[in-house]
């Protein structure tokens, strides 16, 4: 049986009895091949010393357990890593950041609470996944829908906890910023609820997100102050339609027109479906367009068809771009219709993307796995064709002049005002090639830092790298995050390390 780092055999066991007596002797997992259940397959440390490995697991089904072995994790010191349902594939899988922490595995509680049609919202458990609440809404015949990211196995809070983004209708689609109140069990065993939640019997705990004072709710994104237990969600009325279209150019510089109309189109809500740039070969036959942007849109279809006129005119304003509008599809879809469309894009929660890593006639010899750095730029053509030409200029310098399989750069608007290109890297089970990954990655992140990106998600491996690129005024935000960590988790027992933040006695100098 593996201990936790600085945990003695004799304090371990009296958080191993503990939990044993909190949640049942078969939810403490501590055999080796229980625990291996628990690696991050995309590890770009697979097999090697460096790898984040968990210790020991524990899987509570009740608010009241979470608190009970919190409680026991805090009078022990035992380190945990409280997971959903622990698929971050790509950004640590359900391995802790700080290895030996024993994960807190919370995909039991999976629960649907609430599915409130009129108003449009759910309050769900951290267990439960896109499927699941999929599933509960459409056996309820509820006209609401959810926005999935790309594998919707993965949990509704997991996934929003770390920053994750779907592919349906602004503002659904960035699914932080789509919750509406937390609960939350703080390192101490106390729990707290957020925003109209803290007044007893709530009756609008999911309909205003603000409540009264400070919102504090942002401090459980992307951190380790709590463990969430709780998390209500805004849904999408279910839109009559979905019209898409497309504007082409043939000239690379067209990209800064385009996207100035994208902008002004979006942040005029006249589109507001998860849109994309995509960029032909250099050079390219007039044949074959230099830039394609795509143009969904959401809503009646009356509505849609009008918003559609007006971008069409605003596009074809520019000269030598071509806008050609695709079908209009009206929801539920038909089956025929399911069977050709992405179906993310309806709300339809599916595993097709992992299709994109398999082994197939163009793939014979897939890595198996990735990662990627995705740095947020300036939303502008500009800063899109700056970067376009960064790939290119540094990418033999620093792949060490070999063909590592990476690929880029991949441009994704999928959040109001946001451009994040994307460079994936393919991770597989050789150490010396993923030694090699892992030295290209470093250096595209200090290479982008240099010119003023940075990258908005990490994989465990590089969470301090990219902390340390958020420097400015000597690290004041890593000072502030840390006043926070010392002053909620005095001990240090939460998720240590994850984003960069530290407990007191694990921080570097
Ligand atoms: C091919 C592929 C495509 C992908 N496409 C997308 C995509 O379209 N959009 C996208 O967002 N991601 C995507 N991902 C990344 C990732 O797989 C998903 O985001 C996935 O939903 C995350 O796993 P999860 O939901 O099980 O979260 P979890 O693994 O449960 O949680 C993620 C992290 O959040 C923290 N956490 C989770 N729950 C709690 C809690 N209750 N309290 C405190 N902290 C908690 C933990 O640190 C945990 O490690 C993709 C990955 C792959 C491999």
């Amino acid at each position: 049986m593996a201990i936790p780092p600085n945990v003695t055999p004799a304090a371990f066991d009296a958080a191993l009895a503990a939990w044993r007596a909190a949640v049942g002797s078969e939810w403490v997992f501590t055999a080796a091949e229980d625990v291996a259940l628990y690696r991050d397959a995309y590890s770009p440390y697979w097999g090697e010393p460096e790898e984040r490995v968990a210790s020991a697991a524990v899987a509570p089904a009740t608010l009241e357990q979470v608190q009970a072995v919190v409680r026991a994790a805090n009078a022990h010191r035992i380190p945990l890593y409280p997971i959903s349902t622990g698929r971050n594939l790509a950004y640590g899988g359900s391995a802790p950041v700080y290895s030996g922490s024993v994960v807190l595995d919370l995909k039991r509680m999976n629960r649907v609470l609430e599915v409130n049609e009129r108003n449009a919202y759910a309050l769900v458990e951290p267990g439960v996944s896109y499927f699941d609440l999929y599933d509960y809404i459409e056996q309820a015949g509820l006209d609401v829908w959810i926005d999935p990211p790309d594998p919707g196995w993965g949990s509704v809070i997991g996934n929003a906890l770390d920053g994750g983004a779907g592919w349906t209708a602004s503002p659904f689609r960035d699914h932080f910023g789509a919750h509406c109140g937390l609960e939350i069990v703080l390192a101490s065993g106390e729990v707290v609820r957020t925003g109209m939640g803290a007044l007893p019997n709530s009756k609008s705990w999911q309909h205003n997100r603000w409540g009264y004072g400070p919102w504090v709710d942002g401090l459980f994104r992307q951190s380790n102050f709590g463990v969430v237990t709780k998390m209500g969600l805004y849904l999408m009325p279910r839109p009559e339609a979905l019209y898409s279209a497309a504007a082409t150019t043939e000239r690379d510089a067209d990209i800064v027109p385009m996207l100035d109309v994208l902008n002004r189109l979006e942040n005029e809500h006249i589109v507001n479906g998860s849109t994309g740039i995509f960029g032909g070969p250099d050079g390219a036959a007039a044949s074959f367009p230099t830039w394609t942007c795509s143009v969904p849109i959401y809503g009646p279809e009356k509505v849609v068809r009008a918003q559609m006129d007006y971008a069409k005119a605003r596009f074809t304003a520019i000269p030598g771009v071509r806008f050609t509008e695709g079908e209009l599809l009206r929801t539920p879809l038909s089956p025929e219709a399911q069977a050709r469309v992405r179906l993310v894009n309806f709300g339809i929660p599916n595993l097709s993307t992992f299709a994109m890593l398999g082994r197939s006639p163009s793939n014979p010899d897939p890595a198996g796995g990735h990662i990627g750095f995705s740095p947020i730029v300036p939303r502008t053509g500009e800063a899109l064709l700056e970067f376009k030409r960064f790939y290119r200029e540094n990418l033999a310098k620093l792949s060490g002049g070999e063909d590592l399989g990476i690929v880029g750069p991949v441009y994704m608007t999928c959040w109001d005002r946001t451009l994040v290109c994307l460079i994936m890297f393919p991770i597989g089970r050789d150490p010396a090639r993923n030694a090699k990954i892992r030295s290209a990655f470093e250096g595209w992140v200090r290479l982008a830092a240099a010119r003023g990106w940075a990258e908005y998600r990490a994989p465990a491996a590089f969470q301090d790298l990219i902390a340390d690129t958020y420097s400015f005024n000597h690290h004041a935000l890593r000072r502030l995050n840390e006043t926070l960590k010392d002053a909620v988790d005095p001990n240090g027992i939460l998720s240590a390390g994850r984003y960069g933040i530290w407990p007191k006695h694990l921080r570097k100098v």
